[in-house]
């Protein structure tokens, strides 16, 4: 029987860790600002759970809802006077925009130091320079996970299905931190069976229900599934066949509760963070 790496049970220990830590701050509380633009329903979704959380943990959250039609530069200059507020010290942009936005423009306009994505260009080069910063927070949640459990990384053979900016490059550096050996793939990977099948940590972050088998997996590997999709039968499932590589694998993130909370607890982290980087008000 493989160990079950629940992110669900974690987020509860990363969030009361957080409450105490508020509980002995001087001085105001974290305060995180979303800003969402039209009314995309799983936006909606996302963006009242990140509310829901802040209130959990004792931090200030404010939502600023801006219609689709909005221009880039209004939503630039909303941007700069979040960054000069004080009493905000992390700012979360909600993706996806319109199509008449750029993400990248809206995602350099954040002060790094309140950027709790960790998508600015200056982070992901702090990331990738093995400096500290603000780091996205679903490949930091994973590797806390890690940690949690006491996982050995360093020396291992890593190998991260996917290459996005959000999860799969991240991953890779954070990994690399850890002194594992890594190999991404990608949607153009020959034989990407052989490439899982020599991994001692495989995470995927595709988008493809089940695509990863029984027979794809290296025995006593541990698994991390990073993908959330609906099968034929309405049903959430991650990018690995659950059932099979469970009685393959020595550990695995079931899917729902495993990696899915962990990305919320740790935008709580950065959010922390973030505070303790800036002046206090
Ligand atoms: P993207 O669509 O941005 O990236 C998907 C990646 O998978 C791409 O790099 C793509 O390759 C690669 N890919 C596609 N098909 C294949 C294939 N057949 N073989 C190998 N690689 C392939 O997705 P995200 O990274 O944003 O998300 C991935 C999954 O994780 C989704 O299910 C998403 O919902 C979930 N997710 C879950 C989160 C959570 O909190 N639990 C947070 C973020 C994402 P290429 O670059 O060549 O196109």
């Amino acid at each position: 029987m493989s160990l079950v790496l629940s992110g669900r049970k974690y987020a509860r220990v990363v969030r009361a860790s957080l409450r105490d830590r508020v509980n002995g701050l001087d001085g105001s509380p974290p305060g995180l600002a979303v800003i969402m633009v039209g009314d995309n329903p799983a936006s909606r979704v996302y963006v009242g759970a990140k509310e829901k959380a802040c209130k959990k943990v004792g931090y200030s959250s404010r939502v600023i809802c801006l219609p689709a039609e909005v221009t880039e530069k209004d939503i630039l200059s909303l941007i700069d006077e979040l960054n000069a507020d004080n009493s905000v010290h992390g700012i979360l942009v909600q993706l996806p925009l319109p199509d008449h936005i750029s993400d990248d423009r809206i995602a350099s306009a954040v002060l790094p130091e309140k950027d709790v994505d960790g998508f600015h260009p200056v982070n992901v080069g702090r990331l990738w320079r093995g400096e500290d910063g603000l780091f996205p927070c679903t490949p930091s949640g994973i590797v806390e996970l890690l940690h949690h459990h006491d996982i050995a990384m360093s020396g291992k053979n890593a190998l991260i299905v996917g290459r996005s900016n959000i999860v799969g490059k991240p991953m890779a550096a954070l990994l690399l931190r850890e002194n594992c050996t890594v190999t991404v793939a990608h949607s153009r990977t020959v034989d990407l069976k052989e490439q899982c099948l020599r991994a001692d940590i495989l995470i995927v972050a595709v988008g493809r229900a089940e695509m990863i088998k029984g027979g794809w997996v290296k025995h006593g590997a541990v698994v991390v599934d990073v993908g959330m999709n609906r099968n034929s039968d309405g049903k959430l499932v991650g990018d690995v066949a659950y059932d099979e590589v469970s009685s393959i694998c020595s550990a695995i993130t079931p899917v729902p509760g495993g990696v899915g909370p962990l990305t919320i607890a740790f935008l709580l982290e950065n959010t922390f963070k973030a505070r303790s980087k800036l002046p206090v008000k």
